[in-house]
């Protein structure tokens, strides 16, 4: 395997993306500000990404032929979304480096094992319990008690492959409509807010993370970002710290965001590890407008051996997601006055689907010198 740590990119060198979503679109236009071509590995015609670059693999994963064709075109190798294939994913490192490390994705991939992991850092999640049968989940239920979410322990996203389980009815019913016996049971967590922390670690070991931002679900699909997360100073230097102790325990290179709930322990506001994602994140959207580095830009450095940036936000930053016909609306946000439009470029507007976003920075006051006006 390649020593990633020896991995230095420069203007004009390739950066192989797998998977062309509006994430590896929006990585492919921060490389190319940084003079870097991107090539974009899909299997999806219509991938929003294959707009943005000039050369494009559209492939199967599982296409042995084309994926040894893609290492040769590029000089590293970076992914976009956590479900590569793990045969793919080793065809390739044989090849070429892979940056985030493929084998940081046998933990992320799998629900079970990324919380056993999290769990021996002494990072608090939510109370679980592994599932693989019906007996497994009457055991696990009357250990953590209802409510609680059941989910399948790989390919969820967005709250699919989950269901609340609140009452003992036939909860075995949950786990039949589950369509898989490889689950976890999580205790219902009864959060204040939802929060996340996007952090970007380099070869050498250094940590940025950007500030906390706090997220709102609808349908369990993100809608709205808003930067600070209203939580303490105190709370918010916690999350960041949970967040760099993941990536350097995956001994990451790239971004990463790890989603947390902030929780109330007894008067006392905590918080507990959701999830982590081994990539750039929906909740870090708002970094492109709303901070002098976004997140891509951020993933791209790091991959490519260069210094992260050092990041300032610009003010109080909201995100809102355009998601399915919502988009249909970006007529009204162009005439928004301070609002910022992203368009993926996707086909049709299907329910609950990603189509574009708007930023909405409301710029910090110059700082005074008692320091009152700082946002
Ligand atoms: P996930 O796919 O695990 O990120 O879950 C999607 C969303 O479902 C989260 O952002 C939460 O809003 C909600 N959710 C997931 N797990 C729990 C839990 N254990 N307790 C309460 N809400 C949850």
């Amino acid at each position: 395997m390649t020593d990633v740590s020896r991995v230095t990119l420069k203007p004009g060198d390739t950066i192989g993306i797998l998977g062309g979503g509006q994430l590896g679109r929006m990585l492919a236009m921060a490389a190319a500000r940084l003079g870097l071509r991107c090539q974009v590995f899909s299997p999806d015609p219509d991938s929003p990404a294959f707009d943005v670059v000039a050369n494009a693999t559209c492939a199967e994963y599982a296409d042995v032929e084309a994926l040894e064709l893609f290492a040769g075109d590029v000089d590293v190798i970076t992914y976009e979304f956590e479900n590569v294939p793990a045969a793919s994913a080793m065809i390739l490192a044989a090849r070429r480096p892979v940056l985030p490390d493929r084998r940081i994705l046998e933990t992320t991939q799998d629900r079970l094992i990324e919380k056993d992991f999290v769990t021996r850092l002494g990072i608090k999640t939510a109370d679980y319990a592994d599932v693989s049968s019906p007996q497994t989940l009457l055991a696990a239920i009357a250990r953590i008690g209802l409510p609680a979410v059941l989910k399948t322990r790989r390919f969820g996203y967005d709250g699919k492959g989950q269901a609340i389980i609140r009452s003992n009815d036939e909860p075995e019913r949950a786990l039949t409509d589950l369509g898989t016996k490889s689950a976890i049971l999580e205790a219902f967590v009864p959060f204040e807010r939802e929060i996340s922390v996007i952090a970007a670690r380099s070869a050498d070991g250094s940590v940025e993370c950007f500030d906390v931002t706090e997220n709102e679900h609808r349908d369990h699909i993100l809608k709205v970002s808003r930067v600070p997360a209203a939580i303490s100073d105190e709370l918010a230097a916690q999350a960041r710290d949970i967040a760099q102790r993941i990536a350097v325990a995956l001994d990451y290179v790239g971004v990463l965001a790890v989603e947390m709930f902030v929780v109330n322990r007894d008067g006392k506001p905590d918080v507990l590890v959701n999830e982590i994602a081994p990539r750039v994140h929906n909740s870090g959207h708002w970094t492109l407008d709303g901070a002098s580095i976004s997140q891509f830009e951020q993933h791209i450095r790091a991959i490519a051996g260069w210094p992260l940036g050092k990041p300032l936000r610009h003010g109080e930053v909201t995100m809102t997601n355009l998601i399915g016909d919502e988009i249909n609306s970006y007529g009204d946000w162009l005439t928004v006055q301070g609002a910022t439009v992203h368009i993926y470029g996707k086909g049709a507007p299907r329910q609950g689907r990603k189509m574009g976003h708007v930023t909405q920075v409301h710029h910090a006051k110059p700082a005074q010198p008692d320091g009152t006006d700082r946002i």
